[in-house]
């Protein structure tokens, strides 16, 4: 992959690159919709990822993507937002880095990507991470890897996207091997080394249905009522997020919730938060079978994670329920669920070593079979999230 970046560096600047860095894309292991209230997630930087040619300039920053075969640019110092459409991501880390009064010039780039767009491997959190890395790194700015992951999640809120911050925690700290789990309350996680025998594959729907009100914003919503009507029952309890709910607290308050809101509204808002509270406490049970290395619970783990996304939280949608039935039926499967935002997007299937190459193809075959629709096997390991290569 270095000598691929490097190439394509001296095609288009004409000389050498000095650096060479690699910044990780990532898929979550289990802990989906829990980030925004408080939760734990615990997802895996991957070997898919961005190999970055670098070299130090004075005060542009200049770089090719051979994924948009496109050359950008903008100057450091002023503010105005470059047309480079994929730019912006490091135009973000650039202004956030201004922002907090620090001192440094540009750099020269190419890069060379194997993280598809678009699909929940989050190559835009690769991109944003993987340049605050770069900068920090060349112009020594002293920051931490915790402070490189938040300089890069306001990056893309600076770009305009409102996520959370674990993919670019992730990608800053993920290590080969291993899965990191995150309390996105604390901001702290721990490495969670993964079973040697398991091995990665992102099963792409290739659909994404549109959604017409922001189903996100309704759900934070219902979370909030609930808290309401736990707080009125547990006063001397602190209850801030459905983080601080548990799910015996949950099942107390039910007929309170639905006093309060209706049969019909209380019910929805019981189911909608129940998903983040019983995520919670699969994402803790996880980090036992994993070191214990017992597939049958992870992979019940996984589907009990699907069945709450799709009855309770309702972001599934047909296609991802497809892919994961089908995924069932093939040799190797250990477990699998949809993964990201849902009403679309991927699958994540665990399978045992060796069995990958063989699962992937079966997947996409049974998937167009049964939908019609061509989709796209990605097989990946567990890396390092960022690092400097050598
Ligand atoms: P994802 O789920 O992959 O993060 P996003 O829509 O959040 O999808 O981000 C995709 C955007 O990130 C692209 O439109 C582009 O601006 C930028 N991007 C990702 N990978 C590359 C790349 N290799 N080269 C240039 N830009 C990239
Ligand atoms: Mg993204």
């Amino acid at each position: 992959m270095i000598e691929k970046s490097s190439k394509i560096f001296e095609e288009k600047f004409g000389e050498k690159p000095d650096l060479y860095y690699w910044s990780s894309g990532r898929v979550n292991i289990i802990g989906e919709h829990t980030d925004y209230h408080d939760g734990f997630v615990m997802p895996a930087a991957i070997d898919l990822g961005i190999t970055w040619s670098v070299k130090k300039n004075g005060g542009e920053v200049r770089g090719y993507t051979e994924k948009f075969d496109e050359m950008g640019q903008f100057s450091i110092s002023s503010s105005e937002r470059t047309k480079f459409e994929w730019m912006l991501y490091l135009q973000g880390v650039v202004e956030v880095l201004k922002k907090k009064g620090k001192n440094f010039g540009g750099v020269d780039f190419a890069i060379h990507s194997t993280i598809p767009i678009g699909s929940g491997l989050s190559s835009s959190s690769s991109l944003a991470t993987g340049f605050a890395y770069i900068l920090n790194d060349i112009y020594n700015l002293g920051f931490s890897r915790k402070d490189i992951a938040q300089i890069a999640c306001e990056a893309e809120w600076w770009y305009g996207t409102n996520g959370g911050i674990m993919d670019q925690y992730c990608i800053a700290n993920g290590e080969k091997g291993s899965a990191i789990m995150i309390d996105c309350r604390a901001l702290t996680h721990e490495i969670i080394p993964i079973p040697k025998n398991i091995e990665l594959v992102v099963f792409e729907t290739t659909i994404r249905h549109k959604q017409i009100n922001s189903p996100y914003a309704l759900r934070r919503e219902q979370a909030h009522e609930a808290i309401s009507v736990m707080k009125e029952l547990y006063k001397n309890k602190k209850i801030e997020k459905l983080r601080d709910v548990t799910f015996e607290m949950l099942e107390t308050a039910k007929p309170q919730i639905i006093k309060k809101y209706g049969e019909k509204e209380g019910e929805l808002i019981y189911r909608r938060s129940k998903h983040p509270i019983t995520e919670n406490e699969r994402v803790l049970k996880m980090k036992n079978y994993l070191k214990k290395d017992d597939f049958e619970k992870i992979g019940e783990t996984m589907a009990e994670c699907h069945k709450s996304l799709r009855d309770d939280y309702e972001v599934s949608c047909k296609e991802l329920d497809e892919a994961v039935e089908i995924a069932h039926k093939i040799k190797g499967l250990i477990g699998c669920r949809m993964i990201g935002g849902g009403f679309g997007g991927c699958t994540l299937n665990l399978v045992k070593k060796g069995t990958a190459q063989h699962f992937a193809g079966e997947i996409e075959e049974m998937y167009r079979k049964k939908t019609g629709i061509k989709g796209n096997p990605y097989i990946c390991n567990t890396h390092h999230g960022l690092e400097v290569i050598k």
